[in-house]
């Protein structure tokens, strides 16, 4: 277009050209031959060039406007369509984004499909959230609802592809607020919501969170834990970032229930029903494995065997239900005298009981053996309204000194045992 008007304008000009040197030439000629009427032909000459002349202007006034209007209408159009391409732009980046969002939920879903335990869903699930919010400034934390505390409680949580130990198990005001609320959280900076208090943010336990995303793990309508993201960046996370957290919670909370349940009954395979202690068959099944890993690090391994004192009268005297009963108070007693980490606590038959204690010399493992005997003797249990005393007997043998295989072991234990029996009950005896 503007090509076409620039050779068109030029035309005009070799025309004015033409039109002014003609007359000029005209001008010389006459002038040296006659030298006459000069003037009246200049006049002449002037007029016949002006009248093109303005003509000449005002269509190039007229173009150039037109040009400017042309112009001007060209830039409009050209903005709308950036702006157009801008949002396509934007459109296919959102859609991109979720299509790679929705492909790692699906991995992430046939990842948990393949857990069975808790840990393994726990550990999967905040690993692959900290990979989601990457690069590694986010912090995935995983809260299940306890029943026994009656709280929510930390089962997992990882930063920078580690776990991290974060000290409020319980949670902090902002998961307390979803629990009483039921409804996800996204603040962009926790130091400028009105919804909470300043002062405790600040207050909060050393780590720095100043973002965060937070989702109620619901299952048939029953909260079962909480799902969060946070990170010591402001504005970390987006609207669409807790769409999708919301996602991952709908699926996770499905996969953490199952799990759950799968603890359960896995638990109850290796548990006994009536005292919660392990069965025979899991603790022959780990006495093996810590007996090796006690050879490698040459460190003894003491095995205590308890047995009840007459409980065959219990159960004569008061029925087989309060038999139950001592059964179960002794067990209590038992869990919590040899609560120690690493100690393996087993229903061994009857009315025997057997404790595996790491690292555990024939000394410390007597004195232990014979504080529960102790214990158990100043407490009693009320049967059918009788306050009635309740003993125990313990032998104790330690590997690899008193016997090198796990048989001879509990072998060695139970003839300890015996020999407490033999010396009048309510004792502990060591091989
Ligand atoms: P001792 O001091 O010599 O160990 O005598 P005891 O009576 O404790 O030993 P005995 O082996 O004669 O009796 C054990 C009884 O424990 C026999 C059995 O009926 C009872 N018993 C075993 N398992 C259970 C149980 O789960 N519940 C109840 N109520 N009784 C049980
Ligand atoms: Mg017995
Ligand atoms: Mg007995």
């Amino acid at each position: 277009m503007i090509q076409k008007l620039k050779q068109r304008s030029f035309k005009y000009y070799a025309l004015l050209v033409v039109s002014l040197l003609l007359p000029l030439a005209g001008f010389f000629v006459y002038a040296t031959r006659y030298q006459t009427g000069f003037f009246s032909f200049l006049a002449l000459a002037l007029l016949v060039n002006i009248f093109p002349l303005i003509l000449f202007y005002r269509r190039l006034k007229q173009k150039r406007s037109e040009v400017k209007l042309q112009k001007e209408e060209f830039f409009e159009r050209s903005n709308l369509l950036k702006s157009e391409l801008d949002k396509e732009n934007h459109i296919i980046e959102a859609f991109r984004r979720k299509i790679v969002m929705y492909s790692q939920l699906k991995d992430l879903v046939e990842r948990l499909g393949m857990c069975l335990s808790l840990e393994d869903s726990a550990r999967t699930l905040c690993g692959d959230l900290c990979r989601f919010f990457e690069p590694g400034d986010a912090t995935a934390i995983l809260y299940l609802f306890d029943a026994h505390a009656g709280d929510v409680c930390i089962v997992y949580a990882e930063h920078n592809r580690h776990p991290v130990n974060i000290k409020t198990k319980r949670g902090d005001m902002f998961d307390q607020w979803i629990i009483k609320n039921l409804k996800s959280l996204h603040l962009e900076d926790v130091k400028n919501d009105f919804r909470f208090d300043r002062r405790k943010v600040d207050e909060g336990e050393g780590r720095q969170v100043r973002s965060l995303l937070s989702v109620p793990l619901i299952v048939h309508s029953k909260v079962i834990g909480i799902l969060r993201v946070d990170s010591p960046k402001p504005s970390r996370f987006h609207k669409e970032d807790l769409r999708f957290l919301k996602a991952i919670g709908d699926v996770a909370a499905v996969a953490l229930e199952n799990a759950q349940m799968y603890d359960k009954v896995e638990d109850m395979a290796i548990r006994d029903s009536l005292t919660g202690l392990y069965l025979r068959r899991y603790m022959t099944e780990r006495f093996q494995e810590e007996m090796v890993r006690h050879l490698r690090k040459n460190t003894p391994l003491a095995f205590i065997m308890i047995d009840l004192d007459h409980f065959k009268q219990y159960n004569d005297t008061f029925g087989h239900t309060a038999g139950d009963l001592v059964l179960k108070h002794v067990a209590m007693l038992f869990k919590e005298h040899f609560a120690a980490p690493g100690n393996l606590l087993c229903r061994y038959g009857g009315e025997e009981f057997c404790v595996i204690l790491p690292d555990c010399g024939k000394e410390a493992a007597l004195a232990l053996a014979v504080g529960f005997v102790r214990r158990v003797e100043s407490t009693s249990i009320v049967l059918r309204r009788t306050r009635t005393p309740v003993t125990v007997s313990a032998g104790v043998a330690v590997f690899p000194v008193d016997a090198r295989t796990k048989d001879e072991l509990i072998q060695r234990a139970d003839l300890a045992l015996y020999e407490a029996k033999r010396r009048g009950r309510n004792q502990a005896h060591a091989v």
